[in-house]
């Protein structure tokens, strides 16, 4: 049984107050809430205020990039060690908006993972295919040789999220027979590089235009164990509504 994995990604947005307001809210629906793992993903600067806040609960606190190197002169970067110090336990990896704005590749994502795993941290390593590809027929070719790197790391610490481009932040999510599709896919891939254990233990997230609408039809198949939500996090009450489409223990208080 895996346990339903519902990650907030709050990208370029949020201050430390209202990191606070929001996870004041999230703690006293799902603080005590130990069927789902709920992780927040805020910007740098709100990292101390999430983990202040977030402290001693069930919910986690994560990054949403960390360099590949351990320290030197990256001016701009951040390294995991000091996202371990600050009281992160997750971080996300190759998100599509890194690949497709800041030269993210599939060996840079790679080794930002590996030392972030070396750090102790978590990872949500995203991939997927853009909608050329998808049209063109190689949205699963596209799965497999991003999927690749994933035989370098540790499955104890891993999280997939498989996020296909063109569903991020446009309101058109995958259907869900696409999503169980690349997840059905993505599991097979995982247990041919790393064990079947592992694959049958490992996390899958879907991540694209996440909503409460939508949420419970995606979460409900076989092979989606959670979600990644950028837009829809950053409302308490649409992000709550999402995790309560997580077939987990029921919500304390609900
Ligand atoms: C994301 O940022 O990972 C994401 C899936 O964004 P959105 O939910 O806004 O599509």
């Amino acid at each position: 049984m895996r346990r339903p994995l519902i990650a907030a990604n709050w990208k370029m947005h949020g201050s430390p107050e209202a990191v606070q307001r929001f996870l004041e809210i999230l703690l006293a629906r799902f603080g005590n809430d130990a069927g789902r793992e709920i992780v927040l993903c805020p910007p740098f600067t709100a990292l101390p205020a999430a983990v202040m806040v977030a402290s001693g609960s069930s919910i986690a606190v994560g990054g949403q990039n960390c360099h590949w190197e351990d320290k030197g002169a990256f001016t701009g970067e951040v390294a995991a060690a000091m996202l371990v110090e600050l009281g992160a336990r997750w971080v996300i990896v190759g998100h599509s908006e890194r690949r497709q704005y800041f030269g993210e590749t599939d060996a840079t994502a790679a080794a930002r993972a590996r030392t972030a795993q070396r750090a102790g941290l978590s990872v949500i390593y995203c991939l997927g295919e853009t909608l050329e590809q998808r049209d063109a027929g190689e949205a699963l070719a596209v799965l497999e040789r991003q999927s690749a790197v994933l035989a370098g790391l540790d499955p104890e610490r891993l999280a997939v999220a498989y996020e296909p481009v063109w569903a991020i932040g446009t309101g058109r999510n995958a259907t869900p027979d696409q999503a169980q599709e690349a997840h059905a896919f993505l599991r097979a891939r995982v247990a041919g590089l790393l064990g079947d254990h592992p694959a049958a233990a490992l996390r899958i997230l879907y991540g694209g235009s996440v909503k409460a609408d939508n949420a419970a039809e995606l979460l409900g198949r076989e092979d989606v164990d959670g979600a990644l939500v950028g837009g829809a996090s950053l409302d308490a009450e649409a992000f709550s509504a999402i995790i309560r489409c997580a077939p987990g223990v029921v919500a304390r208080g609900e």
